[in-house]
């Protein structure tokens, strides 16, 4: 057995030939139960380390040292996201998932650099009369073979490699175009929703890049809804509210989206400067079938609405989900029910 110090946190340990008690599963079980006791600084101050074992193994993943090295790597990471403290064995599908990751990357800075991408708008009803209240916009890249990858797929890539920034911008800019176009067209006066992403709200100029693109197009911003997650006021709950508190006064309207999939606390809600509330897809899927869920979204609506916010229920997809909504007030839907997300041509018809 070979013990090395890579780097950093980063340990290699070469078995050859793993038997009995000196087999994989052994050491590693060897290590936690040594990691398992406090470490204590000279300063007494108490310390817990966790441990994420990769292991690959010779020759089913890999003939080289190097290889099996790099495929050892590859399935620490996945044990360090899965939790950490684990052990994860090398497998093809891991190593393909991270290969397609690689080619993803990689693609996404192309398509950055060529702007390969276009934006689709999907439109949201108000539940009352069906008319229209608005429209979200939605990325969608065009692969270099004219096939689409969906934003479900790139956007946490892109999150994570930190390219969210300028996609980002790019998508604020052009929704808002084409929104202006429609405008002076048709006269039309909608709610264009924009998802923002933590990162690219947490910049510090955030606020005035937005500020420019909607002085430079003569858009108003109480035109424009910006949908953010809960995911941005995690960090630093107050700094990220008074952000928020500061786009309202220029007059945005603020959407939570996706509520209901996080912590979802009722209790942060009443402080928060937000418009409109979206009530997430997995209510709606099973708000017919089950009655806890049944419960739950009523709940949500009615003190939603006391707090004085709008809501929009998101993946409609039915009749009955639709009168189900009406009757229990909910303001705004959009789903595929009577919508789905379209390129900017086919807004203009509904436009028209
Ligand atoms: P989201 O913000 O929750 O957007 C709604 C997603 O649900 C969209 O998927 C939409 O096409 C889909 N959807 C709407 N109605 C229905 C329905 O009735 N049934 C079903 N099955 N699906 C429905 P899409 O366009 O693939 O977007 C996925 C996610 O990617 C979005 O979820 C959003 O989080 C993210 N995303 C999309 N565009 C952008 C963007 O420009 N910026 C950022 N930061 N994120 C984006
Ligand atoms: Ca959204
Ligand atoms: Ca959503």
């Amino acid at each position: 057995m070979i013990v090395s110090h890579f780097n950093s946190d980063l340990y290699c340990i070469g078995i050859h030939n793993p038997v009995r008690e000196r087999s994989v599963e052994q050491i590693y079980r060897m290590i936690r139960e040594r990691l398992k006791k406090p470490f204590f600084l000279s300063s007494g101050q108490e310390l817990t380390i966790t441990v994420s074992v990769g292991v690959a193994e010779y020759p089913e993943a890999a003939q080289s040292a190097l290889e099996l090295i790099n495929c050892a790597e590859i399935v620490m990471f996945k044990a360090k996201g899965a939790g950490k403290d684990s052990m994860q064995y090398f497998d093809v599908p891991i190593l393909d998932e991270f290969l397609q990751k690689i080619d993803i990357e990689n693609k996404l800075k192309e398509a950055i650099f060529h702007e390969n991408f276009v934006m689709y708008f999907q439109p949201q009803y108000h539940v009352e009369d069906k008319k229209l209240r608005g429209v979200e916009a939605l990325i969608r890249w065009k692969d270099d073979d004219g096939q689409m990858i969906s934003p479900a797929v790139f956007i946490p890539i892109a999150e994570k490699n930190g390219t969210i920034v300028s996609i980002g911008t790019w998508v604020i800019e052009e929704s808002i175009r084409i929104y202006a176009g429609w405008k002076a067209k048709y006269h039309a006066s909608l709610i264009l929703s924009i998802n923002v992403s933590a990162i690219q709200y947490k910049r510090p100029n955030f606020v005035s890049k937005l500020m420019a693109i909607v002085e430079k197009y003569g858009v108003e911003p109480s035109e424009v809804e910006l949908e953010i997650t809960e995911s941005i006021l995690i960090d630093d709950f107050v700094e990220m509210t008074n952000k928020l508190a500061i786009l309202k006064d220029y007059g945005f309207r603020i959407s939570l989206d996706d509520f209901g999939t996080g912590y979802s606390s009722l209790s942060y809600l009443k402080g928060l400067p937000i418009n409109t509330l979206k009530i997430d897809k997995s209510f709606i899927d099973t708000v017919i079938s089950d009655s806890n869920t049944k419960i739950i979204t009523e709940a949500i609506i009615y003190m939603v609405k006391k707090l004085g916010y709008e809501t929009v229920a998101e993946g409609v997809e039915t009749q009955e989900q639709y009168e189900y909504l009406k009757s229990i007030e909910c303001d705004n839907i959009q789903g595929y029910f009577l919508g789905k997300p379209m390129p900017a041509k086919d807004v203009e018809e509904l436009l028209k």
